[in-house]
């Protein structure tokens, strides 16, 4: 008879395909425990996070038969355990306006997930102001308008290469003015060279404290799922370069399944704010960690 070609997935690598279809069992050893933990490497978990899961998951168990359901569960449970306490959507202050700064690198989602962002506030009654902070990129510019034209929003421009920290003072002046509930801020994400970029960032906090010195009362870092455990090395470096307090992972619409996200709540402990579906205004959703570890462990 002619054998199904569909490859085997996550457990059928681990486990070893049943020809009768019956409930695989296998015994926890050594061996199991090294494939689940290279299965998880493999899918961007980091080598740190993965030995963490695999030993949670052996612990009490090891020698003992499992099935494939059994296991996946544990998997999926541990993985829920680490993501739960980094799940929050982004926190709205009494204090108006709101200022939110949006970091990261260029091509990462930034505009994109402003635009998302803007829209979703004022389907929420919120009144929001975006300031197109990356005045080197003229495209970044034209593609926030873009954005803020679907989003029902005002775009804050400057002409291409002026300080991007002057254009945060006037979009502070200007959300002040209209009583807006959310200034939300792009910068630029050019790290080819990260000291003027630093001095770029802290003149633009600098300036806005100058309004309002609890400003900014969020730092989003923007991560593309896309880019697996360089996500790490951007937390990182973005947290040297701002204050960063929480985390937006775009592209998980795609064949990234975001293990990464695990090593980084589990790493860094920052809050994931949300996550990017897909290019659309919609597209946006709050991080649930249950649908996120079922979706991961397949
Ligand atoms: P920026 O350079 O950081 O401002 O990045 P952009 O917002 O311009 O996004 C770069 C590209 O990624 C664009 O083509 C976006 O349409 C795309 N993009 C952004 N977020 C998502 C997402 O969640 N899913 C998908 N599939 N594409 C996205």
């Amino acid at each position: 008879p002619e054998q199904q070609a569909s490859k085997p997935g996550f457990f059928g690598r681990l486990m070893g395909r049943s020809e009768t279809k019956q409930v695989t069992r296998r015994v926890l050893d050594d061996d199991m425990l090294e494939q689940l933990e290279e299965l998880l490497i493999a899918s961007d978990m980091g080598v740190e996070t993965a030995t963490r899961v695999t030993a949670n998951i052996a612990e009490g168990r090891f020698g003992k038969k499992l099935s494939t359901d059994e296991i996946k569960s544990l998997l999926a449970q541990e993985v829920a355990r680490i993501m739960e306490p980094v799940a929050k959507p982004l926190p709205i202050y009494a204090k108006t306006p709101q200022v939110v700064l949006v970091v990261g690198v260029n091509g990462s989602g930034k505009t994109t997930t402003i635009g998302k962002l803007a829209s979703q506030f004022r389907a929420a009654g919120k009144s929001v102001v975006i300031a197109a902070g990356d005045t080197f990129r003229a495209a970044a510019v034209e593609q926030l308008q873009v954005w803020g034209e679907r989003a029902g929003v005002p775009v804050l421009t400057a002409p291409e290469g002026s300080d991007p920290a002057s254009l945060a003072f006037d979009a502070m002046t200007k959300a002040e003015a209209e009583g807006a509930d959310l200034l939300l801020i792009d910068t630029a994400g050019r790290l080819q060279n990260r000291a003027d970029l630093m001095e770029e960032l802290a003149k633009i906090v600098r300036v806005i404290r100058k309004k309002d010195e609890t400003a900014p009362h969020n730092t989003l870092l923007v991560l593309d799922a896309t880019t697996g455990q360089n996500a790490l090395n951007q937390v990182s470096t973005f947290g040297e370069l701002a204050d960063v307090s929480g985390l937006v992972m775009t592209k998980l619409d795609g064949t990234a399944k975001g293990g990464v996200l695990v090593a980084l709540a589990d790493r860094f402990g920052l809050p994931i704010h949300a996550i990017g579906v897909g290019e659309q205004i919609d597209d946006l959703q709050a991080f649930d960690p249950e649908e996120f570890a079922k979706a991961l462990t397949g």
